[in-house]
């Protein structure tokens, strides 16, 4: 089974990932919690490698095929040798976070880096992904303070925004494998629309 919590800057998909990661623990399900950037020691390299340079200085094809690159590593390493063992992968942002920051936020086009990430991880798709849907402004005064945003506390709100509707346009593309929540309801209410959706996900 695997798990995919997407959206933009500060909506909480940390909290969210650890709320369920520990549910399923608790019902005694294995489970291997992830994120990307990053998720292996080449993963972890590069998303140092992005985060150092803003966009100023990382032109967006670059940033791109290094997160995709990240990606691929993560897969292979990581992911599929989890879903084989039949553990249950949590990943804090997955193919989306491409589309949706590279594809719109840097005007690389959905399509184009979505064929880059599909190649790149052999076609695999999370079996639900949970879209936290933030407003731009609410994300901003919430990640206020955190290092890993620093990169992108110079972006306009429109970045944000055009992130936002990319996120949204791909929910409603597949709307039988997104469930999409409002970052702005309680952690403990969107953990508990989390865990109802579960049964509703092939194990
Ligand atoms: O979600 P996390 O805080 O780990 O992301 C680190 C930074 O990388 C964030 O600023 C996020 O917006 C950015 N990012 C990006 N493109 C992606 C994924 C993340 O610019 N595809």
């Amino acid at each position: 089974l695997f798990i995919a919590l997407e959206g933009g800057d500060g909506a909480g998909k940390s909290t969210q990932a650890s709320l369920l990661c520990r549910a399923l623990e608790e019902d005694g399900r294995a489970v291997v919690r992830t994120r990307e950037p990053g998720g292996t020691p080449i993963g972890e390299k590069l998303r140092a490698l992005v985060l150092e340079h803003g966009h100023g200085d990382i032109d967006a094809r670059t940033e791109a095929l290094l997160f995709a690159a990240s990606r691929a590593a993560h897969v292979h390493q990581v992911i599929v040798p989890a879903l084989t063992r039949g553990d249950v992968v949590v990943c804090d942002r997955y193919i989306d976070s491409s589309v949706a920051y590279q594809g719109a936020g840097r005007h690389l086009g959905a399509q184009a880096v979505l064929d880059v990430n599909l190649w790149a991880t052999d076609g695999l798709r999370p079996d639900l992904t949970v879209l936290l849907d933030v407003d731009p402004a609410e994300g901003r005064s919430r990640r206020s303070g955190r290092a890993a945003e620093d990169r992108l506390e110079a972006e306009p709100d429109t970045f944000h925004t055009s992130i936002r509707s990319a996120f949204l346009d791909l929910a409603h593309q597949d709307p039988a494998r997104y469930l999409v929540l409002s970052a702005a309801g309680s952690p403990d209410a969107i953990h508990r629309a989390i865990i109802e959706q579960l049964p509703r996900i092939p194990a």
